[in-house]
């Protein structure tokens, strides 16, 4: 098969009988409206972070308003990048999202690319407070909110599907909190009236099924604002609708890689289960999966709702895990071989799960997880400068070719990095991955105070209990482990202070204006009166960690990073896609390599370079000795099962090998055969 439009591509998948089808804050001042045509913008709004009331469960911690964290260090030029690369710049190039889009009154593209885009240009845009990307933004905002349907239904009139509203709405939640817009929530109260009343005779279907749990984020964030009864009554018939997640999961049954045959007898021969199992299996579903029986647990209360994610990512680990804290999906389950691939929409909704279910359930582990994902599989699936993408990404990646590749479903341009290689969903979607990190770096407490869920160099500007609060965060971790935090009350103010514990630290080190703290296991807390320019200092440590995985290869972290072995890459022009390309990148050097035993792994830190994943700057290196292994070979550009015992041979002595991150690595080994 050549390459798949879109449309073919769907029409591929049915082939395969697969597819299925406080304040936010009043520190900024508020310049939307200068973009905007509504004038009544100006001024800003104190919202408080929203923690659910009776009827709804009460959670530990909650995110806080979009705006509140500013990005800094590292994790600003990251997102400069992202505003100077595609991120900025595709809807000057790319019609999906250009002048015709559904979204801003044409006749162009009128699905889920344009809220797709605006799910990560709005966050970016207020993040960068750039008048550029803001006027960029209102321009599908505006439209949106000024051209509802009479019924209360609102968007593109070309359809009805409600899975692309879904996603509009997770941009109105966002872009409410920024601006406090009060165009919002009176668009968001008549859609969700109109579609209670809709849904009984017009329900969920396909996406929207599979994704209702993206949904009842935004209908519970409304219910926090207004308390309008008619939200939980929504809530109930999303749930009754949606598919039942936690149910598959509890009878898992997807544990191999997925095999059409194999699927098509497991539905007893049925298409139309076929097409639903099509859709159970596929990576983006289970990412966005991941989030609904923790948002779930918030409406019924029950403790074994909330606890279910662990149980979920159980099963995808144990059975379709890869050493970058993903699972494979390519695009449906493909089992552990570190050769099989991962969609780059599925690393930043698995990445959106884990930040809502990492406030829902308190649980660090979670946290652990999403950086493993932010800091080696996000950036790995974009060239340094986020000009072009890869739809799929292996950790063992030996050549980003057309060749035949060992996907499940997927066409053959699926691991290229090129501007819509395979499919465009990824081009519009990533956008939402960085800006949405940055804004759940930290959390409120339900106790009412602030903690650090995951870390990076940024400035929340919040308030706590009723005092204005800076909390600033220099850092560049991941890349080094010291973490100082400079905590500025407007005055001296009493409050809980919780730091995340990554599991990987051993004995942290914390001290508080110089003075030693015990570490705790999970969360640390710190309760005191804290007075402006209290600082916090966290020192973790991390050793080099070994990793045996699928068929006993061995791969290297060392606190949140992956290390792997960079191959050189020739990058090759495929075609011209306007300011960018799409590009083929071969090996041209060996790669299979098996590492030698009982050798020590000795670390050494660099500089870290304007781009912070780039692989010409490594900010870390690992050093270590392995042995060629000859047996080891690509086929057709993939390469072969990592072999489970290794003989060395004499012919190939012992080299020196080193280590870089994953990200900076476009081809690369990331699990090793360990030499016998
Ligand atoms: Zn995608």
């Amino acid at each position: 098969m050549s390459q798949l439009s879109p449309m073919s591509r769907r029409s591929f998948l049915q082939g395969m009988a697969l597819a299925g089808a406080m304040s936010a804050m009043s520190f900024r001042p508020l310049d939307a409206a200068k973009s905007s045509t509504v004038g009544a913008l100006a001024g800003s709004a104190e919202q408080a972070p929203l923690f659910p009331q009776a009827p709804l469960t009460p959670q530990l911690f909650a995110l806080l308003p979009t705006g509140s964290i500013k990005a800094s260090g590292w994790l600003l030029r990251q997102l400069q990048i992202q505003a100077s690369g595609l991120g900025g710049h595709l809807d000057e190039f790319w019609p999906i999202v250009g002048p015709d889009s559904g979204w801003s009154g044409g006749k162009g593209e009128s699905w889920e690319d344009g809220p797709y885009f605006l799910d990560g240009l709005v966050p970016l845009a207020w993040q960068l407070d750039s008048p550029q990307l803001k006027a960029k933004a209102m321009r599908f905002i505006n439209w949106t909110l000024d051209h509802p349907w009479e019924n209360g239904m609102f968007g593109p009139r070309s359809n009805d599907d409600w899975w692309p509203r879904m996603v509009m709405l997770k941009v109105l939640t966002q872009y409410h909190e920024l601006t406090v817009d009060p165009r919002v929530m009176p668009l968001m109260t008549r859609y969700f009236h109109y579609q209670l009343q809709a849904m009984p005779a017009r329900p969920l279907r396909d996406w929207g099924r599979m994704r209702w749990q993206d949904e009842l984020v935004s209908v519970l964030w409304l219910y926090q604002h207004t308390h309008d009864p008619k939200l939980l009554e929504l809530a109930q018939l999303l749930k009754q609708q949606g598919y039942d997640w936690q149910g598959d999961f509890a009878r898992f049954r997807f544990t191999q890689k997925v095999d059409a045959d194999a699927l098509r007898k497991q539905a007893g021969g049925t298409d139309a289960f076929m097409e639903d199992i099509g859709l159970q299996v596929h990576g983006v579903n289970n990412a966005q999966a991941l989030k609904a029986s923790p948002v779930w647990s918030v409406v019924s209360g029950n403790a074994t709702d909330r606890d279910a994610i662990h149980h979920q990512l159980l099963m995808l680990d144990t059975y379709h895990g890869l050493p970058n804290g993903m699972f494979s999906a390519d695009e449906h389950l493909a089992g552990r071989s570190p050769s099989q691939g991962t969609e780059l929409c599925t690393v930043v909704e698995t990445m959106f799960s884990l930040e809502l279910a990492l406030a829902i359930t308190g649980d660090a582990a979670l946290g652990d997880r999403l950086e493993r994902i932010a800091f080696n599989a996000l950036p790995a699936a974009l060239t340094d400068d986020m000009w072009t993408h890869q739809y799929n990404q292996q950790p063992n990646q030996v050549e980003c070719s057309l060749h035949r590749q060992p996907w499940t479903t997927d066409g053959p341009e699926s691991n290229l990095f090129g501007l819509e290689p395979n499919f465009r969903c990824c081009t519009a979607n990533f956008h939402q991955g960085w800006p949405k990190f940055a804004n759940s770096l930290w959390m409120a407490t339900a106790d009412q105070g602030l903690a650090a869920m995951s870390y990076a160099p940024c400035m929340v500007k919040t308030v706590v209990r009723d005092v204005p609060v800076v909390v600033e965060q220099v850092s560049d971790y991941p890349f080094r482990q010291t973490v100082t935090i400079t905590i500025k009350p407007q005055r001296a103010l009493a409050f809980p202070l919780r730091l995340r514990m990554p599991a990987w630290s051993q004995d942290t080190h914390i001290t508080v204006n110089g003075k030693s703290i015990k570490a705790a296991d999970g969360f640390t807390t710190i309760e005191r009166t804290w007075a402006p320019g209290d600082v916090v200092e966290v020192r973790f440590n991390a050793g080099v960690k070994i990793e045996q995985g699928y068929s006993g290869a061995l791969s290297f972290s060392r606190g949140a990073l992956v290390y792997v072995l960079p191959i050189k890459e020739n990058w090759v022009i495929w075609r011209k896609r306007g300011p960018t390309n799409d590009w083929q990148v071969y090996p041209g050097s060996r790669w299979n390599l098996g590492i030698e035993p009982d050798v020590p792994v000795v670390v050494s830190e660099h500089p870290i370079g304007e781009k912070p994943f780039a692989g010409v700057t490594p900010a870390v290196q690992l050093a270590l000795q392995g042995r060629y292994v000859p047996a080891w070979k690509a086929e057709e550009g993939n390469a072969e099962p990592v072999p489970a015992k290794v003989e060395p041979s004499n012919d190939e002595p012992v080299q020196a090998i080193t280590l870089v991150p994953y990200a900076g690595a476009k081809l690369r080994i990331t699990a090793f055969p360990s030499l016998s």
